[in-house]
């Protein structure tokens, strides 16, 4: 047995000596006169014991057994401390640091220093069995087990360190939240096996793009956190998140299947955004939001901006709720003219919010309201309020005036959203022929079955449909063929001024004449001047909307401009 005996009183370690000598299994003892040389000793040689004492000069003995303990695999050695005093306090606070015995200097015996030994030795293998299995307890805990990386629970409570320890420096730490784009299709289309292998592979291909010292984690799903810490300039930040991209272009082989998978990355800064942990995920988080709606696979740093728009848009949201519980909104009409005559032949209803006090336009809370889907109820306003509306003026001035009403992909969602309007338009003796259903592409997109059925159910009402806003989404054709559209409606940027080129004439003369050859009429929105009027005559559009004729107006204004 090799025993390394630590202490500064050379009389003292004389005694313990002569103690261990009369042991017959004792093959070596190295002494040493501080903790100093007692670390050094134990680099060069593996002990199997260390007696040491209590108290000597610099570091003591605690502080050594603590610098010891937190060696790996706790330092290796049993260690037995030996101090002048018999103080039952000091013993605990000795074994408390992680020694496995404690033996009073008053005390030393052949036979009481054999007892330690062996029983330290014994304690201490025990220590480290009960230790071991922590450390597997706390792989468990802190790694993600797909893909090896720390999961969320790891990543937090390192977050906050990483943070109180950046505030002492004057550096930054970015924290990058990457979220892979369209994941969810990937696993839907190729199976779960898939999305792990994908997961595996995303997560090798950017620990390439890192330098290894960051802490990079899994926080879920196809959600992953990097921490980049010691930042001086934001671009080291940039950076990264540029190589990430990149390096995830090419598609990758999954299954045998060749898969393109982007990321967005959301970026913030500690502490120049955010000087907690939960604000910094929580502006990475925004920004990464931000990332996504510019079209995906790309990177933004979070900027104060967006957290003010962010906040407008809770306020609208939480304003919306409450107005469509009062009906504080209001409908103005736009005419909808005939070329030939220039005769009114039709209104398009659209919605005003006046009382709101964040003066917030159609453009802005509609989509508010279709996150919220409180667009079902406001829809349901929209439609009865305009039906009823288009009922009386047939009656009191046009028997075949339509009335076009906008309604969101959200809504087309909404299984009852026909049996409604065919409820409304019984109730206020409309014909279904009259009322016109404006939806966009984007809300065709999604290709859901849903909407199609909910299209189809109004087409075969006798409702016309028409596809709003044609020339800025993706033009297709295939959703011309597709749903039961008889209108389309060119989109007011679609109309080039009187300067621009033959091309956007050509351009809107090419799509006039396939709308018309496959039987849909047009309506042109946004017909502002002269020029656009005798272009559209031109092109044979027969109906025409825009400021150039009237902006929309109040029902009563609408009546005496229009009807009356
Ligand atoms: P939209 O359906 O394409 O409506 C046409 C928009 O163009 C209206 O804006 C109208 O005021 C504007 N406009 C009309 N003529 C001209 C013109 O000559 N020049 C220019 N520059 N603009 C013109 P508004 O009322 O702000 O509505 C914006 C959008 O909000 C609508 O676009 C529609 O998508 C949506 N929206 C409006 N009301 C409703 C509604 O009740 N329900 C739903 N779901 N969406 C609605
Ligand atoms: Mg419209
Ligand atoms: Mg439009």
């Amino acid at each position: 047995m090799n025993i390394l005996l630590v202490d500064d009183d050379s009389v003292d370690r004389e005694i313990v000596k002569r103690a261990l000598r009369s042991s017959a299994d004792i093959s070596s003892i190295t002494e040493a006169k501080t903790a100093e040389e007692g670390l050094i000793a134990l680099e060069n040689k593996q002990f199997d014991v260390i007696l040491l004492d209590y108290m000597m000069p610099q570091i003591d003995g605690i502080e050594m057994v603590i610098t010891l303990r937190n060696k790996p695999n706790l330092g290796d050695t049993a260690i037995v401390m030996i101090s002048i005093s018999d103080d039952e306090q000091l013993a605990i606070e000795c074994l408390q640091a992680g020694a496995q015995d404690f033996v009073a200097k008053t005390e030393i015996s052949p036979g009481k220093m054999k007892r330690a030994i062996v029983q330290a030795q014994k304690r201490f293998e025990l220590e480290k069995k009960l230790f071991d299995s922590y450390c597997q307890v706390r792989e468990l805990a802190e790694k993600d087990s797909l893909t090896g990386l720390s999961n969320r629970y790891h990543f937090e409570k390192a977050l906050k360190i990483y943070l109180s320890n950046n505030i002492r420096s004057n550096k930054n730490v970015a924290l990058l939240l990457l979220d892979l784009d369209h994941f969810k299709n990937i696993n839907d289309s190729y199976g779960h096996d898939a999305g792990d292998e994908l997961l595996k592979k995303v997560v090798d291909i950017i620990n390439d793009c890192l330098r290894g010292n960051e802490l990079f984690a899994r926080l879920g799903g196809d959600e992953f956190a990097i921490l980049l810490s010691g930042i001086s300039d934001v671009k080291e930040a940039s950076k990264v998140a540029e190589r990430i991209i990149g390096s995830l272009e090419d598609p990758l082989h999954v299954k045998g299947n060749k898969v393109q998978c982007g990321v967005s990355i959301g970026i913030a800064m500690h502490p120049e955004n955010a000087s907690t942990s939960e604000s910094l995920v929580k502006y990475a988080d925004i920004a990464m939001y931000r990332a996504k709606h510019q079209g995906r696979n790309r990177y933004c740093f979070f900027q104060e901006t967006m957290q003010q728009q962010l906040s407008r848009a809770y306020q609208i949201k939480m304003e919306l709720d409450e107005a469509i519980k009062k009906q504080s909104f209001e409908l103005h009409y736009q005419p909808v003219i005939n070329t030939q005559d220039k005769e009114i032949v039709g209104v398009e209803a659209l919605i005003r919010w006046p009382s709101s006090s964040v003066n917030s336009t159609p453009d802005e809370f509609i989509p508010i309201a279709e996150e919220s889907r409180s667009i079902i109820k406001l829809g349901q306003w929209v439609f009865d309020t305009a039906i009823e509306q288009l009922a009386s003026w047939q009656k009191d001035y046009k028997s075949t005036l339509t009335m076009a009403i906008n309604i969101s992909a959200v809504q087309l969602s909404d299984d009852s959203l026909a049996s409604s309007i065919q409820g409304s338009l019984k109730r206020h003796g409309v014909s279904p022929e009259h009322l016109i259903l404006e939806i966009t592409e984007t809300a065709l997109f999604s290709r859901s079955e849903n909407a199609k059925a909910c299209l189809q159910r109004l087409s075969e009402l006798g409702c016309k449909i028409a596809l709003d806003d044609f020339g800025t989404g993706y033009s297709s054709i295939s959703h011309l063929m597709n749903y039961p559209i008889n209108i389309v409606k060119f989109d007011k940027t679609m109309l080039p001024e009187s300067n621009q080129s033959d091309r956007y004439t050509a351009l809107m003369r090419g799509l006039s004449s396939m709308v018309n050859i496959i039987g849909l009429d047009i309506i042109a929105e946004g017909v502002e001047t002269e020029f656009h009027w005798s272009l559209c005559e031109e092109l044979s559009i027969k109906e025409l909307q825009g400021f150039y004729f009237s902006k929309p107006l109040l029902s009563s204004e609408l009546t005496a401009n229009w009807l009356a």
